[in-house]
């Protein structure tokens, strides 16, 4: 028997897979033993949301991955599908955000999602380049096309909002030099589109839009945390969206600080 938690204002991450279909190199991925990673069963994933939904279990968010790529999942199709049909109502999930890197995300995979769209708050594109050349120095062995092509279907058949699509840039050492060109490629294919979307460079204020957004890097050793929030005040300033480099956090907005 599954424990049931009930905490219907908090937030439920499951994670499908631990497993990444890329081993970026600023990424946990490299650094957890492959043997300790997996694919969550299915027959346990349709126990969970059988038993949330006989329960009368409701959680506001619900996020389907973890440290992993979630689309790498044999059953990932079956697993969505699965918690789609149970969800219609959303009498479980309010909302489900997805965070991936949107190379599996085909087709098919897209068509369920553009299905099930009103289910959907809000996806998370990892792409932190605008050039193959940077794509394959934070993805190496991956293609940038395929991710913007996965990206632009999703945008094209969308038909309503939610699903938000955040368009994530993670200012790092190896791309920051790029955080331009990135802003002006997704500004022109978001206006292209006709969408309205915002540019942030934290979580706040709150991602109402489509929005591209440049994220600070969390870095695994605290003594390089210093000069990740450097360059990410460096970047923000340099695409126009602070006026003055501040000496301290950079920080969208008072509330958050506290
Ligand atoms: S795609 Fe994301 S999860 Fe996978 S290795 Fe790269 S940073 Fe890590």
């Amino acid at each position: 028997m599954v424990e049931i938690l009930r905490y219907p204002d908090e937030i439920l991450a499951v994670e499908m897979s631990s497993y990444c279909n890329l081993r970026c190199p600023m990424c946990t991925q490299c650094q957890v033993d492959y043997d300790k990673k997996g694919f969550m069963d299915i027959r346990l994933w349709e126990k969970l949301i059988g038993e949330f939904a006989a329960a009368g279990v409701k959680y506001e968010k619900f996020l389907p991955f973890g440290l992993g790529e979630s689309l790498l999942h044999p059953k990932a199709y079956e697993m969505l599908a699965y918690m789609f049909d149970k969800n219609k109502d959303r009498t479980i999930f309010g909302h489900i955000i997805l965070h991936t890197n949107a190379l599996l995300m085909d087709e098919r995979i897209s068509d369920l999602m553009l299905k099930y769209q009103y289910q959907i708050g809000a996806l998370h594109f990892s792409l932190d380049a605008a050039t193959q050349e940077t794509y394959s120095k934070v993805r190496p062995g991956a293609e940038l096309s395929r991710a913007v092509m996965n990206i632009v279907y999703f945008l094209k058949h969308r038909s309503q909002i939610p699903p938000k699509v955040v368009l994530q840039f993670i200012v790092m050492k190896r791309n920051f030099n790029e955080a331009n060109n990135f802003l002006k490629f997704w500004s022109e294919v978001l206006t292209g589109l006709g969408l309205g979307f915002q540019v942030n460079y934290d979580w706040q204020p709150e991602m109402l839009r489509d929005t591209i957004f440049f994220k600070r890097e969390n870095t695994w050793n605290p003594a390089d945390l210093g000069q990740s929030e450097e360059l990410h005040k460096k970047v923000a300033f340099g695409l126009g969206l602070i006026t003055e480099i501040p000496k301290g956090r950079l920080l969208m907005s008072d509330e958050f600080v506290k």
